[in-house]
């Protein structure tokens, strides 16, 4: 089904009215709330469960099904509801739009999933580049505190709940649920091996949930709007709208909601203006942040973007930043540009990524000028599978698989340069 605005959760993504209280309440924001904390927990975790709902920050796992697990006794342990404000996928800027520009969304969502999972406080971990945004958060909190929706008998609810902004400092890895559970802690971001999972040891060794902003600033229209119209969206187990980021070469950048499963063709020409010189001229598309490039071919099969038919295609939807590169790109080295990040951007804790990330970064800086040998592709492809799967985190795979992805699809552009190359540098052609 094709969104109309109507339909649109986010009706003020592109900043064109205030994001404070008065103009949020304006929009629907936090009308009703204490009714439905009034339902109680195992009532909100099923209309979140009936709706579909699956994390936007990339995984896809189902949200009631996480709030599920957080324990109802805890033997006077707090639980924790941590907000995953640390977008820094490539291509991705869903969530900094969210929050500068429709706060209360969240921060309503907070108070609802915190009292979902029976969280005595939240915190929201924003990452050190979004100054601007973490401003505005803090404002909308302090509002929100002021007019009695948060803190002491939350909304009237008679429940209590805290909201605290905590602000990154520029580590990538520190959006991987653990490692920023580490960070707030106030340690290194170091991923931690799971299990335990943070519902049952997270943060400060309580009961925790790491949700996504997006994930958890669509709940409460949700159980406004209820669980069936979220789901008559996407299809069966890819439900709802979802934030795309549109990026590259194509006419209109832009961030925009969309329904799920939106055919990849249709969401670049209907929202973003189209590839750059029509799509005779489109190399390929990265669907999801870093995920494995999509040819012109699978566009045209109408690939769907949903996270179970990017699977199918071997790449992902992850945080659906879709980043379009037209003919003129150099695909090798936009490659080599995401292992370079994923190299930088490493912990360092586990052998295979450590090394792993560094090595392929150093042998893709070679590809890009030719500068191997032919049999060196395999073995790249070989160390990218050594990587794969064998790590703490998925920081690992997510630096494997568009290199997979380059050599699967664009082998023939690297086997080119590297015969020219050779045809420039060797005796008889030096002479
Ligand atoms: Fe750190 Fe990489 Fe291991 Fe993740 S996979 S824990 S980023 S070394």
């Amino acid at each position: 089904m094709a969104l109309s605005d109507k339909d649109r959760i986010f009706t003020n993504l592109y900043g064109t009215q205030p994001w404070n209280l008065s103009a949020a309440r304006m929009r629907g924001d936090w009308d009703g709330t204490r009714e439905y904390i009034a339902k109680g927990r195992d009532w909100l975790i099923d209309e979140v469960k009936n709706s579909g709902l699956r994390g936007r920050g990339g995984a896809g796992f189902p949200t009631g099904m996480k709030w599920s697990f957080m324990p109802k006794q805890t033997d006077g342990r707090p639980c924790y509801l941590v907000v995953n404000a640390d977008e820094s996928e490539p291509g991705t800027c869903k969530d900094r739009d969210i929050i500068r520009h429709d706060p209360h969304k969240l921060i309503e969502g907070c108070l609802i999933a915190g009292f979902a999972m029976g969280a005595s406080a939240g915190y929201i971990y924003i990452r050190g580049e979004y100054y601007n945004e973490s401003v505005v958060l803090e404002a909308a909190i302090a509002e929100a505190y002021e007019a009695g929706l948060l803190g002491k008998n939350a909304c009237g609810s008679g429940y209590d709940f805290e909201l605290y902004v905590h602000r990154g400092a520029g580590a990538y890895i520190c959006g991987e649920e653990t490692a920023l559970i580490e960070s707030l802690e106030g340690k290194k971001g170091m991923p931690r091996l799971k299990p335990p999972f943070p519902a049952a040891v997270g943060l400060y060794g309580c009961p925790t949930t790491v949700n996504n902003v997006e994930t958890i600033a669509v709940v409460p229209t949700i159980l406004r709007r209820g669980p069936g119209w979220f789901s008559s969206f996407g299809r069966e187990r890819n439900a709802g709208t979802k934030v795309f980021c549109i990026s590259g070469h194509v006419n209109k950048p832009c961030n925009v909601e969309a329904e799920m499963s939106i055919p990849l063709r249709e969401l670049i020409d209907r929202y973003a203006g189209g590839v750059r010189g029509g799509w005779d001229n489109l190399l390929a598309v990265i669907p999801g942040g870093s995920s494995v490039p999509l040819l012109p071919k699978h566009i045209c099969d109408d690939v769907l973007m949903d996270f179970d038919a990017l699977r199918e295609h071997k790449s992902g939807l992850g945080t659906a930043g879709v980043i379009v590169m037209d003919k003129s790109t150099d695909v090798v080295r936009a490659i080599a540009r995401l292992a370079h990040f994923y190299k930088h951007e490493s912990c360092g804790q586990c052998t295979p990524c450590r090394e792993g990330t560094g090595w392929m970064k150093r042998v893709m800086d070679r590809m890009v000028r030719g500068d191997a040998e032919i049999e060196e592709i395999d073995i790249l492809e070989q160390v990218t599978r050594q990587v794969e799967g064998h790590t703490i985190c998925a920081l690992g795979d997510a630096a494997a698989w568009p290199i997979q992805g380059l050599i699967r699809h664009f082998r023939p552009e690297m086997e080119r340069r590297i015969r020219e190359r050779h045809a420039t540098t060797t005796p008889l052609a030096a002479e």
